[in-house]
């Protein structure tokens, strides 16, 4: 079927590329027409372990040879193991399972409103900052600071409200007696790779403790080593009290998360919430094995490597051309910046055989996945210079 067909067919929400993929192994992935890409994207900081990983093709085959689902009904080994890695790795105390990022931040927003009712305290505005991304339900595009997620669909979910990041006189004024919760993504993805001052978070960790209010983090795209550390978190050295994670953790099949300290978990009671797909044995077992992968093959460390000379790479451009700005993110989620639209430079490198995205209309984002080699990474780099030749910006 070719893509005219497919649009007859397919909802008009998505404005993709013209391309059809059919295939991928590691880092490298092809289209219906035999062409092959360098893929620094990764379904969005989804395939951390890149495409057809052995072991996650070992799990996904075992486990559909012994049970794919059976409903939170009943209790299975893999969704245990998996709660019981998280809250190892992560320093919370209990885990909800679902199947999406936006899905997992339903469940904090949830959660920190049931964490006050509960205690029959009025309080429940969550405060997130401009330029944040939590998702496209209606909730979280309430949440999202963007105008343009939300467009077309009011009236919203009431409760939110933004302020800038690492703005302290803007947090410190948004807050009121309603305020539940501050919900931060500790680096911005989709907003336009945009860092979290480390003083800034843990100034905002010290406000919520001060005046009892709970601290989300959205690591939906920072989580699972993308930062070089298994949550952005940790080099921050700011704990919140719930965390939700996605996108890389099932390295590309479905599950989200959200982890929350025993003191507030307890009000997501029997029945307060739930999911029919939340936690299967498939996603379990597969993002226990992504998890797995990530420290035998000791991919922070790669992460962390490839960060260094991709950052590298990505400041002699800066420096190079006067049209990018700075170089922007952490770890593998990084960000060039520029002051001209970046779409003519992803459509470059897709032409020459590489796939980047962008962040916004003027950051050039790259997302490789954690297990990316050092020659790939060259190779990928050396497509992206003579794309950008190519254009003579
Ligand atoms: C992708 C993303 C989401 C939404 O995840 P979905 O799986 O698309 O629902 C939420 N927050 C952040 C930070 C994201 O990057």
């Amino acid at each position: 079927m070719n893509i005219q067909e497919a649009n007859q067919y397919l909802t008009p929400n998505y404005a993709r590329f013209p391309i059809t993929l059919v295939k991928g192994q590691g880092t490298r992935v092809w289209d219906d027409t035999g062409k092959s890409y360098l893929d620094f994207v990764s379904g969005i900081a989804v395939n951390a372990l890149g495409h057809a990983h052995p072991a996650m093709v070992k799990t996904i085959s075992e486990q559909a040879a012994t049970m794919l689902h059976c409903s939170n009904l009943y209790y299975h080994p893999q969704q245990n193991e998996l709660a019981k890695k998280l809250v190892s790795l992560s320093g919370l105390d209990k885990a909800f399972f679902c199947n999406s990022g936006a899905e997992a931040n339903e469940a904090a927003i949830k959660l920190a409103r049931k964490y006050f009712h509960d205690q029959g305290v009025n309080k429940f505005s969550i405060i997130t900052a401009t330029q944040s991304f939590h998702g496209r339900t209606m909730q979280t595009i309430a949440a999202t600071g963007q105008d343009k997620v939300k467009a077309g669909f009011a009236p919203l979910p009431q409760g939110f409200s933004h302020v800038p990041l690492n703005d302290w006189d803007a947090l410190e004024a948004a807050i009121d007696d309603t305020t539940a919760a501050i919900m931060l993504e500790p680096l911005q993805g989709e907003g336009g790779v945009n860092l979290a001052a480390i003083e800034y978070l843990e100034a905002v960790r010290a406000l919520c403790d001060a005046k009892g209010i709970l601290l989300i983090f959205d690591e939906i795209q920072t989580g699972i080593g993308r930062c070089g550390s298994m949550f952005a978190f940790e080099k921050a050295g700011v704990k919140p009290d719930i965390l939700t994670l996605a996108k890389g953790l099932g390295g590309g099949i479905p599950i989200g998360t959200m982890l929350a300290t025993e003191k507030v978990a307890v009000s997501l009671s029997a029945g307060s919430h739930g999911t029919t797909f939340g936690g299967n044995p498939l996603s379990c077992a597969v993002a226990l094995t992504v998890l797995d992968v990530i420290e035998q093959e000791d991919l922070l460390a790669n992460v962390l490597a490839r960060s260094t000379q991709i950052k590298a790479a990505l400041q002699d451009l800066a420096d190079e051309h006067d049209c990018f700005t700075a170089v922007k993110g952490d770890g593998l989620l990084l960000g060039l910046q520029a002051n001209i639209e970046v779409s003519p430079i992803i459509n470059a490198c897709l032409d020459n055989g590489l796939m980047v995205l962008g962040a916004g209309p003027k950051v050039l984002r790259l997302l490789p996945a954690l297990n990316i080699s050092e020659s790939e990474v060259s190779e990928g780099l050396d497509i992206l210079n003579q794309s950008i030749k190519g254009l003579d910006l």
